[in-house]
């Protein structure tokens, strides 16, 4: 998980990027949200938590980014790690979640499937590697071919291979936010949906999303759709 080092730095307030300030305090508030990602988990609930946390690495920003774009503690990654069962990791942020990418590359209990806008931060998810499967995306590809993407991303997968579907989830693949991908209110239901049909208990985290108008919805509908379709 994360290094010693890295959790001590943040705690005395030593460690600030661009994006990622040593608010003050903030090392509460990120441990607060692992704490709601942690308890998602136990619950199949949804952690409506921030600070989001999938591009912090091990030991800060992963995989030569140069920041940790909003992230401090990764909080699925220490939720699936505590949960300690084979789970599927489904990063439907419209970035590339590279910390938990570099916390689980290698490891056989977890798959992570990743879609996100391609070329844009942090400049990772190109191509799979091993046990991450990730699914680059022009900027604003649009719902079809996000939807269908997402299909095949689901069926390239044995579902036996996992007990638990651990969803990180964000919004920023709405129509304008930062890394658009034309989606709508609508889509999130239909993307819930195709969760659903998978039929594993699972739980939710969220992640990026910062149009404040829409995310309310946006989120709604992921549950509507993800409840409507589980119930079948
Ligand atoms: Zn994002």
């Amino acid at each position: 998980m994360h290094s010693s080092d890295y959790i001590r730095r943040l705690k005395e307030g030593s460690v600030a990027d661009a994006d990622t300030p040593a608010y003050e305090g903030i090392y509460e508030y990120a441990r607060l949200a692992a704490g709601g990602a942690i308890l998602a988990a136990q619950v199949c609930g949804f952690s409506l938590m921030r600070p989001p946390g999938h591009h912090a690495g091990r030991s800060g920003a992963a995989l030569g980014a140069y920041t940790r774009g909003f992230c401090y503690l990764n909080n699925i990654a220490i939720a699936v790690k505590r949960l300690n069962k084979p789970t599927l990791i489904l990063d439907i942020d419209g970035h590339h979640g590279n910390g938990t990418q570099e916390i689980f590359k290698g490891e056989d209990d977890v798959t992570y499937i990743s879609l996100h806008r391609y070329p844009n931060y942090p400049g990772t998810g190109l191509t799979s590697e091993g046990n991450c499967l990730n699914y680059p995306l022009w900027a604003d590809c649009g719902e079809e071919e996000y939807l269908k993407t997402l299909s095949e991303a689901l069926a390239s997968v044995k579902a036996n291979r996992f007990e638990v579907v651990a969803v990180s989830a964000g919004f920023d693949t709405y129509r304008g936010d930062l890394a658009s991908l034309n989606l709508t209110e609508d889509s999130y239901r239909k993307i819930g949906m195709l969760i659903g049909s998978l039929n594993k208990p699972t739980f939710f985290v969220l992640e990026g999303g910062y149009r404040g108008e829409e995310l309310g919805r946006s989120i709604h509908n992921l549950i509507k759709g993800f409840e409507e379709n589980e119930a079948q």
